[in-house]
């Protein structure tokens, strides 16, 4: 990937800086997950903090963003 790429998610609102992290973070959501029960990239994000596998029905609670708490930027 050349450069973050800006999502249209928030329109021209917020300005820019925000609008880039948000687009990183919305990203973080819509990618592949991998389920740590069935090893399937299924998992898909209930609410946030809580991810459940289409697959399996397997829940597991994370990050907000992301499953593993560590990948999320700064806090
Ligand atoms: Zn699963």
């Amino acid at each position: 990937m050349p450069r973050s790429k800006s999502l249209r998610g928030l329109g021209a609102k917020y300005g820019g800086t925000l609008r880039k992290r948000y687009s990183n973070i919305y990203r973080t959501l819509k990618a592949k997950k991998e389920c740590p029960s069935c090893s399937n990239m299924r998992l898909r994000r209930v609410s946030s903090g809580i991810w459940k596998c289409a697959s399996c029905g397997y829940t597991v609670a994370g990050g907000a963003y992301d499953v593993a708490p560590a990948k999320t930027q700064q806090k």
